[in-house]
């Protein structure tokens, strides 16, 4: 109970039930007279808060209704996102936390995060400081450069580390207080956002170069001295940017990259449950990529790990994996590939993506291009030319961007492509069958596996966590789910699920001599009993 009295226990979001506190409450914190007469049950509150939410005419207004909740009533805001999750994660993370970026400036209200910019160069520890909660266990943070697939949004990107770790909490049970949401303001070179007057962020170009990398340096340090049990998570730097971070902090702190590692799980687990419809063993699958990206390129790097788990070596793992970027089939004659492309150029004839296609005859295509429509009608009926089951995963988001649609996907293929997608789809009506198709939505692993990395209090973040938290995603799919051509399970059970990841991957840090704690006799019951319950 705490120790506050009359509007300060209303004006507090963490303590705050509104009408939901009983008459007895009312006596003892001095809130009779303050609130209307009837006491309101929290499921009741729930209905109400979703009927002013559907009567909103635009998705942009229900964001800030959910916004303004979360700030007024905490436990409130976590029972509507966990009860109506399908309905409520389109509106506090994508699609619609894309235009809330967007107009971040114009419908600020009151501050969720924190902010670092050049100016705070050599204080970062000291300005942490200002920020009241201790005990941080999950950061996530960006520098705005690269958000979703709308560029550089500068501090406008604010929302997304906001949204993922209401996400984590939701999903995952990651207490509130215990979530950092950062926002490294080094400038934006969007001239639009620039010259916005309402804009809020800081107002000069973008930092570059050595300065950039020791500012995200202090950071990352100052990080380590305050909250030293802390997961940071990277999230949408721009490409290069985000394979530098990794690399330099990935073998020395508790630390992955969301777009890079979490894509690449969320998509290997749709894989391996395809091979459960497909029945074909995943160590025998040929993989084309459209799109050589960052996404396409993390996936393939730990598909790479899982072939070898499964005893092929790096060479023949690499293989069994084909990329075709705008420019065509990657092939090793190519003079302009980047970096992380050459370990995928294998020698071959430069083929357009048709002829590719006819010529290494792939099993599963996954299309990461941010170019909708480029899985043409001819693309998806050559693919289910050569495989009874073709696999076809068009990640790109929003869903207007999706390489096809769940509708073109089962037409074009009559009705046999085994579909997933990037943004939600609704079902599909085929020839008297309906068609499921399943949404490799990041936020089947990441709550999870940051779950399960903090309860064993994990050092690092290495390939086999997300090699693990990818196959016990794949073994949740129910019969029900595969019936139904849908390789995810029902977001409806991301509780249950990130609890079995998160039990999964602290398992696999113990084993690997990662943890930093002592196993509990019985884990589960261990990280059950951490995850926060918004019930009153
Ligand atoms: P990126 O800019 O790093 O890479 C895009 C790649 O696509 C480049 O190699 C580019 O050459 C290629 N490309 C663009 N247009 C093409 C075309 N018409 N034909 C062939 N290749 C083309 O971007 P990224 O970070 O890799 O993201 C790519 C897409 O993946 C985005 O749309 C994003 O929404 C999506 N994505 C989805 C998920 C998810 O579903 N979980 C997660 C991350 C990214």
């Amino acid at each position: 109970m705490t120790n506050k009295r009359n509007f300060d226990v209303l004006h507090d979001g963490t303590i705050n039930k509104s009408v939901g506190f009983t008459k007895s409450e009312r006596e003892v914190l001095g809130l009779q007279g303050l609130l209307p007469h009837s006491i309101a049950s929290q499921d009741l509150q729930v209905s109400r808060v979703m009927a002013s939410i559907r009567r909103k005419g635009f998705d942009i207004e229900r964001y800030i209704l959910l916004s303004s909740l979360q700030d007024r009533n905490e436990k409130l805001f976590y029972r509507v996102v966990i009860d109506h999750i399908e309905e409520i994660m389109p509106l506090i993370y994508t699609p619609t936390v894309g235009e809330a970026c967007k107009e971040f400036s114009q419908i600020f209200r009151a501050p969720k995060g924190f902010y670092i910019t050049p100016d705070d160069k050599g204080e970062i520890t000291k300005i942490l400081d200002n920020w009241p909660e201790k005990d941080i266990r999950v950061i996530v943070v960006t520098d705005g450069q690269r958000i979703l697939g709308l560029g550089d949004l500068g501090a406008n990107g604010m929302g997304i580390p906001i949204g993922k770790l209401a996400l984590y909490t939701a999903c995952a049970g990651i207490l509130p207080h215990q979530c950092l949401p950062v926002m490294l303001d080094v400038g934006t070179n969007n001239g639009e956002i620039l010259e916005d007057v309402l804009y809020l962020g800081y107002p000069k170009k973008r930092l570059q170069g050595q300065v950039y990398l020791d500012l995200v340096d202090e950071f990352v340090q100052a990080v380590q001295q305050k909250y030293p049990r802390a997961l940071i998570q990277f999230e949408d730097f721009l490409t290069p940017n985000a394979y530098g971070l990794l690399n330099k902090y990935k073998n020395q702190i508790l630390c992955f990259n969301d777009d890079i590692q979490g894509t690449a799980t969320v998509a290997l687990a749709g894989v391996y449950a395809s091979s459960r419809i497909t029945n074909r063993s995943f160590a025998d699958l040929k993989i084309m990529f459209l799109g050589a990206g960052s996404a396409a390129t993390g996936i393939a790097d730990l598909m790479v790990k899982a072939l070898e788990a499964e005893g092929l070596t790096t060479t023949e793992a690499r293989k069994r994996l084909w990329f075709v970027d705008i420019e065509g089939l990657v092939v090793a004659s190519r003079s302009d590939l980047m970096e992380h492309n050459l370990p995928y150029a294998h020698k071959h004839a430069r083929l357009n993506f048709l002829e590719a296609i006819d010529s290494i005859r792939p099993h599963v295509l996954i299309g990461a291009t941010g170019a909708p429509g480029t899985f043409t009608e001819e693309i998806v009926a050559r693919m289910a030319d050569i495989n009874d089951r073709p696999v076809i995963f068009a990640l790109s988001n929003p869903t207007s961007k999706a390489e096809c649609t769940a509708e073109q996907a089962y037409t074009w293929s009559q009705g046999r492509a085994v579909f997933t997608s990037g943004s939600p789809f609704k079902p599909v009506h085929y020839e008297g069958n309906v068609f499921r198709p399943g949404q490799g939505n990041n936020a089947y692993v990441f709550p999870g596996l940051g779950l399960g990395a903090i309860m064993s209090d994990a050092s690092i973040i290495p390939d086999e966590l997300f090699l693990e938290a990818a196959f016990t995603l794949s073994q949740l799919v129910t019969i029900q789910d595969i019936s139904e051509g849908a390789l995810y399970p029902r977001l409806t059970e991301i509780r249950a699920i990130s609890l079995e990841i998160a039990v999964a991957v602290a398992e696999k840090a113990y084993e690997l001599g990662i943890a930093g704690n002592q196993r509990p006799k019985d884990l589960r019951t261990y990280i059950e009993e951490y995850m926060f319950d918004p019930r009153y």
